[in-house]
Order: structure tokens, then sequence, then C-alpha cells
């Protein structure tokens, strides 16, 4: 079976948390993306981080590694097997789950502009995270642009500043001010990370750098502290479907093929399945799993590999018939010999008509 990983800690066995970006355009949303996955790459050699469709995977080795000294400051634990990163920030089917509210995401990084401060799409982001209750943390980016910053790439935030001009410190104390009584002013309490003592009612701070790399390493540990602190028995891997619908594609020789996201539970080949369709529900059978190959094979030829069974959480592209009219940002649900297949359907059906009301009234 493959899969992006499960840890087992205490006799429960954890999935990976879905972690999506999102902000305001520009705020250095893929950017930050690429960094992450970047910083993840030691001597050119991917350890471990995996491309899946429209997702990627960061194994909890890998941040480990990455934010050894600091994790070991504070002494932290890992118990959740990595974060799978959504790899779409600004893409349109995404709009489309953003607004559904879906339970895709199990937490979110809202992207602001440190010299910017909040913007008109910051404050959407923020109304959506609230209406669909995803807690989150702001990455307040690009603070290598603060005058007289001296990058120090790669490094952790807080001796990243140590080592700033008084000009440079002060400046950052006072963006951080300024974009602190903004969100009071959307009624959001926030905080700098290493000042939040109170996580369930401040949201953290983690001043970033897409471009040198200060506070990359602070975020990944930020989210994997907060994940396992605040929420870890929502990554509790069970049998219990779970599964969205990213976007339908047609691809040469395989025909018209849906991205989803397996938030949890496992597929499988010749799996029956339902999904949401334009004209009603679709009954259907997976003919394949496809995934990436991994980048150490990228002497394979094929840009797909193929697999009998994944389980969650992961990203991967589903090859069926009678595709073409799914629904990005639905569920897909897998009708087992027991199942009500009418009562699946019903439900496929309530969510596109939920679906179709929202594009009426955006
Ligand atoms: P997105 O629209 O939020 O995905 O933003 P992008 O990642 O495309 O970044 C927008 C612009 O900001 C690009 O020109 C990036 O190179 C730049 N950028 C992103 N992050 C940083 C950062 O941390 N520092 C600086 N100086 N520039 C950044």
């Amino acid at each position: 079976i493959a899969t992006a990983g499960t840890s087992v800690v205490e006799e429960k066995v954890y999935r990976s948390p879905i972690i999506c970006i999102l902000g305001h355009v520009d705020t250095g949303k893929t950017s930050l993306l690429d960094k992450i996955r970047h910083t993840n790459v030691q001597g050119g050699e991917a350890r471990g981080i995996t491309q899946q469709i429209g997702a990627s995977f960061i194994p909890v080795e890998n941040i480990k590694e990455q934010t050894k000294a600091f994790a070991e400051k504070v002494k932290m634990e890992f118990k959740l097997p990595g974060l799978l990163l959504i790899d779409t920030p600004g893409h349109e089917s995404f709009n489309n789950l953003r607004s559904r509210g879906s339970g895709l995401c199990d937490f979110a990084i809202l992207v602001i502009d440190i010299m910017h401060g909040l913007e008109a799409q910051t404050i959407e982001s923020i109304n959506l995270l609230r209406m669909r209750k995803t807690p989150f943390i702001v990455a307040l980016n690009k603070v290598d642009r603060i005058y007289d910053w001296k990058p120090c790439v790669n490094t952790e935030f807080k001796e990243a500043i140590k080592l700033q001009s008084r000009a440079a410190a002060q400046e950052f104390d006072s963006k951080v001010k300024e974009t602190i009584a903004a969100l009071a002013g959307q009624e959001l309490n926030a905080e700098l990370y290493w000042r939040n003592k109170d996580i369930k009612n401040y949201v953290s701070l983690v001043p970033t750098s897409a471009h040198t790399g200060e506070g990359i390493s602070d975020l990944m540990l930020v989210v994997m502290q907060l994940m396992q602190k605040r929420m870890i028995e929502k990554v509790v891997f069970t049998e219990q479907l779970q599964c969205t619908l990213l976007e339908v594609k047609v691809i040469e020789g395989y025909g018209t093929t849906i991205d989803v996201i397996l938030v949890n539970g496992s597929l499988n080949e010749g799996d029956k399945i339902v999904v949401s369709g334009f004209n009603g529900p679709i009954e259907t059978t997976i003919r394949s799993l496809l995934t990436p190959p991994p980048l150490r094979e990228s002497r394979i030829k094929s840009q797909y590999i193929q697999l009998k069974s994944i389980r969650a959480a992961m990203g991967v592209k589903i090859v069926a018939p009678g595709l073409e009219k799914a629904v990005p940002g639905t569920s897909l649900y897998v009708v087992n010999d027991d199942d009500d297949i009418e009562k699946i359907k019903a439900d496929a059906k309530k969510e596109v008509d939920n679906v179709l009301n929202d594009i009426d009234t955006s």
C-alpha cells in the first residue's frame, strides 16, 4: 500500500494533517511553498519529500532534521507522520473549495506581507477560515524587505533578529505592532509566536522570508506544535472515507481524470465510487490511481506511476470512465457492498446543489 505515511503513537495511528496556504495575491504564498520544499532538499537530494497530485508531502524526519536545534530547545516530541501541503494556493477550483467551507484543510497558513499589512483578500481569507472554523497561524512574510535587514539564510527567526541593526529591529517591531492592531480591528487577537502563551485565543505570528529563509523552520515547527497540541484527535487515521475533488482534467492517454485529496480512509483500484456531477451523481469504478514517480526515479519515462491502493492523507489522480461532468469542490464516496447507493447519490446531489448555489450567489 502506498501511503504518505502514518505514524503510530500510544497505539493511535495518525495521518498527516492537510495544510492550506492562503492570503492576498503577491504576499508570497507560492514562494513560501517553494521555499519549504527547497529548504528540505539537502545536497541536491530531496530527502523523502514527495510531489503528489495537488500536494507536497513533507515527512516528519525531514522536519525534525530541519528544525533540530530549535526542536531540542522546546523539547518537541513529534507524533505526526508529516505535513501534506496543498499546492495550489491561487487555484480557481480552490476558490470554490474555500467558499464552500469544505472539510479539506485541517490547518491553514495565512500569509501577510509584513510591509503591506492587511489587504482585501487577507480579510476575505480570515472570514473564510472563521466560517469553517479552521485553525491557522499567520506567516508575516518578506521580513527581508525591512530597511537595513541583514539576510541570515535559513536561520531560526529569533536568532536572525538578534543580528539586525537597531533600525531594522525597530522597523520590524513597528510593523508587527501595526499588523497586530489591524488584526484586532478584525476582532482577532494576535501575538508573535514565541510570546503567545494563549494559543487557544491568540493567533501566532511567524515572521518569515520566502527569499532568504528566515523563519521557515519556525513555521514548520509551530504548525506541527499547534496541530499536536490543539487538534491531534482530528488527524487520527480512520477508514471513514473523506475525499475531496480538487480538479477535473483531461490527460492524454487517460481521458478525463479527477485529482482528489484523500483526507482520511483509503482508496483502491477497482473501488466503486460516486462523484457529484453537474447532471446528477456519477457512479463509476476506479480504473487506476496515479501519482507522479518519486523524484529519485525520475529516469522513469512516464508521467505517472500506478498504485493499487492508497491511504490518507494523500493527493492522487483517479482514472475512471464517465468523469466529464464531475464537480470540483465536492466529495467522493466509495460504495461498499452493504451501502445504500441511493442514499449516497442523494448526498452527492445535495453537494452539487450547494456548489451551484454558491456559484450563483458569488
Ligand atoms: P503569491 O501571489 O502569494 O503566490 O506570491 P508569489 O509567491 O508569487 O510572490 C509574489 C512576489 O513577491 C514575487 O515577485 C516573489 O519573488 C516576491 N516574494 C515572495 N516572497 C518574498 C519574500 O519573502 N521576500 C521578498 N523580498 N520577496 C518575496
